[in-house]
């Protein structure tokens, strides 16, 4: 008999569907069962068209354990018989907090007998991507990142991806940790040349791998999204500086390279001014990333020991003030004001001075 199979996504933003309950839904389906997925944000529609005997309700950032929790009291309290599955970043980086939540089973991790299936995007028909995986894990095992621990070490799973790009879908999206280090990369780029849609390098790419012919392909792309570099320690400079040259070298437009730049970890706010400095330099944006514990219940709690709350604000205060989206463009105006300041506390707290709040 059919089993009717409940796929829930917690009341938590996300720009992007449930790609591991899309594909829990293709299993299940394979297996006969019904599935019926619910976005718990929409208050009116969590009651399922039928009683489930599965329920599966993923999770994203170790701090948005709230609506999961109450997901989980929800459906415990509507169908106290049903198994309560609870997957997901979350869960997998936190199984013991996670367990509190008093769901069933926690699952940590990928559930591996899905992962070569096509995601159901009958589920969300007004959804315009195919996400894909060329790839799980990386091949850096940066300390401050989730990866290593969810996916581990680098596997390139395909060579081909064509299997899992939807012909109706406009775009295609991918959620590899590290595209570049996928040894078929060359091969998946002639495909998406041939496919003729839309790319999103989703988690960014790794400046260490653009070489010229890399940054041949990628400009011959059509580029859904800005490209997403990572500057997060002074030891990367080499390899970002040549990433971004080859890049504007192959016209990619200065204002198409985000640099992302890691703040409130290891290196001094001084080391971190330096960092934004080259970026500005080099003509392209900077986004600033304040550090977070892999573990945290609580977002932008965790102030590092070389930082302060004072240092922080200051940060986080020339983005909203001067910025433009959080991040900072390479305008005039702002390249000077790096290149004359003397170091972190002259460049960033001008601003605060200049739009009268007090720090
Ligand atoms: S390169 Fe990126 S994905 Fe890989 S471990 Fe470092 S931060 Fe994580």
């Amino acid at each position: 008999m059919a089993n009717h199979i409940l796929l829930v996504e917690p009341a938590y933003y996300s720009k992007f569907p449930p790609i591991g309950l899309l594909k829990l839904s293709t299993y299940h389906k394979s297996k006969g069962d019904r599935t019926e997925y619910i976005d718990f944000k929409n208050q009116d529609q969590r009651k399922p068209k039928k009683t489930p005997k599965k329920i599966y309700i993923t999770s994203l950032f170790t701090w948005t354990w709230k609506p999961v929790w109450d997901a989980v009291a929800y459906y415990k309290n509507e169908f106290p018989k049903a198994e309560i599955w609870l997957g997901g970043v979350y869960a997998s980086l936190m199984p013991e907090h996670a367990k509190m939540s008093r769901a069933d089973h926690i699952f940590k991790g990928i559930f591996t007998d899905a992962e070569n299936l096509m995601p159901d995007y009958d589920l969300v028909p007004d959804w315009d991507g195919s996400i894909v995986f060329s790839s799980r894990g990386c091949c850096n095992n940066c300390d401050f990142c989730a990866v290593p621990r969810l996916e581990g070490k680098m596997s390139s799973l395909r060579k081909s991806i064509k299997p899992f790009v939807l012909d109706r879908h406009s775009k295609i999206i991918f959620f590899d940790n590290n595209f570049l280090a996928n040894k078929y990369r060359m091969n998946i780029f002639k495909e998406l040349i041939d496919f003729d849609k839309k790319i999103d390098f989703n988690q960014g790419i790794d400046a260490r791998f653009i070489t010229e012919p890399v940054a041949k392909k990628i400009a011959s792309l059509k580029l859904d999204s800005t490209i997403r570099l990572a500057y997060d320690s002074h030891g990367q400079q080499k390899f970002v500086k040549q990433a971004v040259e080859r890049l504007l070298d192959v016209g990619i437009k200065k204002r198409d390279i985000f640099v992302y730049t890691l703040f409130n970890y290891t290196e001094t706010p001084d080391e971190f001014f330096n960092r934004v400095r080259d970026i500005l330099n080099w003509g392209v944006v900077c986004y600033p990333m304040r550090y977070e514990s892999l573990f945290t219940i609580g977002k932008n709690s965790y102030i590092s020991p070389l930082w302060s709350n004072h240092t922080i604000e200051l940060v986080q205060h020339a983005r909203r003030v001067i910025g433009y989206g959080g991040a900072f463009p390479a305008y005039e105006g702002l390249v000077n004001k790096f290149n004359n300041a003397s170091g972190f506390e002259e460049a960033f707290e001008l601003y605060a001075e200049k739009s009268g709040e007090s720090k």
